[in-house]
């Protein structure tokens, strides 16, 4: 499989201050080493709670804010070198012919708008940026993406304010697409809405990505959400990944305790379904001091002396499914223990 984008030990710590010199006295590690491969055409979910660093992967990647360390390495379909993006600005991003590449849709389309634009300035402004095209091509270029995303002409001459919820998305990802991106960045975006909106901007989003052959990194903490998008999940826990695999491999193969846990709290659609709900004891802890050893030890039902001390990697536990946990070869077994005696 072709690699699209690669982050290599990526990591982002915000410094504290602290005392009368306000010196830095300690660090939130919000992300704190993350390697992922995501691969060309794919949609690649990541889910965990919030605070867990799922945001700030897709913020980094799409360099709306630097990485501490490690490397995002980008291979533009074009061009025969891969491109390591990690501190390019924006307008170096945009020199390198990069950043209509990669494009981003947020939560909230209307922070993400300026309401003072017509809609067809907001979709407009990328393409101008890239091209220069006439006023009768742009105006035509608009309302075919316009019509990509379910609206039309009529929509043209209008302001933000004048849309639904559902409709500012679509406006949104009328902008996002405008520029023909390879990959498509997308943070909750459809958390803010109704449920019955989010369906149709989800099934929106699944026919575009079909037609484009665009690359989603699709973050999100709400499970089924992501298991209807998703052709990949890494479950994401205080800065890390815990558990990378194909969605039904992730959902039907569990391995990590953590993932089993927050699967549990789906609910389920069968009537003669066992599978009862994991309360996980305590707080997620601090990213300030994140717990030595496994980072999920001081919640993890299966905790062992070891877990305590030794950080598990992530391991290949065959197939591409990825486990970070010391018992991940007996934790099927674990599960379905602990299910019974509940
Ligand atoms: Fe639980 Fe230990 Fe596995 Fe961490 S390494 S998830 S504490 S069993």
């Amino acid at each position: 499989d072709e690699t699209i984008l690669e982050l290599v030990d990526l990591k982002k710590h915000y410094p504290v201050l602290g005392g009368v010199l306000r010196r830095q006295v300690n660090s939130v590690k919000a992300l704190d080493g993350v390697s992922l491969a995501i691969r060309r055409g794919e949609c690649l979910g990541i889910v965990g709670e919030s605070g867990c660093g799922k945001t700030t992967t897709a913020k980094a990647v799409i360099r709306l804010h630097g990485a501490t360390s490690g490397a995002i390495v980008f291979h533009p379909k074009d061009q025969d070198a891969p491109v390591e993006i990690t501190h390019l600005s924006p307008r170096q991003l945009k020199k390198k012919d990069l950043r209509h590449r990669l494009q981003m849709v947020f939560q909230d389309p209307t922070t993400s708008m300026n309401p003072r634009m017509l809609v067809k300035h907001i979709i407009a402004e990328p393409i101008i940026e890239k091209e220069s095209l006439t006023s009768v091509e742009l105006e035509a270029r608009v309302v075919a993406l316009l019509k990509l995303v379910g609206l039309d002409r009529s929509h043209l001459y209008r302001y933000p304010h004048e849309f639904s919820g559902g409709q500012r998305q679509r406006i949104a990802i009328a902008r996002a697409i405008a520029t023909n991106p390879e990959c498509l960045v997308l943070d909750e975006p459809t958390s803010a809405l109704d449920v019955s909106v989010q369906a149709q901007i989800l099934n929106l989003l699944r026919g575009l990505q079909k037609k484009m052959g665009l690359t989603y990194l699709f973050v999100t903490h709400h499970l089924l959400v992501v298991k209807y998008m998703a052709d990949r999940i890494a479950v994401m826990y205080l800065g890390k990944i815990v558990e990378l695999a194909a969605t039904d491999d992730l959902f039907e193969n569990t391995r990590h305790p953590y993932t089993w846990a927050l699967l549990s709290g789906i609910p389920s659609t069968e009537p003669d379904a066992t599978r009862q709900r994991v309360l996980l004891k305590g707080d997620v802890p601090s990213p300030l001091n994140p717990p030595q050893g496994c980072r999920f030890h001081t919640r993890c039902p299966f905790a062992e002396d070891i877990c305590l001390t030794t950080e598990p990697p992530l391991a290949d536990m065959g197939d591409g499914h990825m486990v970070a946990c010391h018992r991940s070869h007996e934790t099927p077994h674990l599960f379905i223990q602990r299910q019974t005696a509940q």
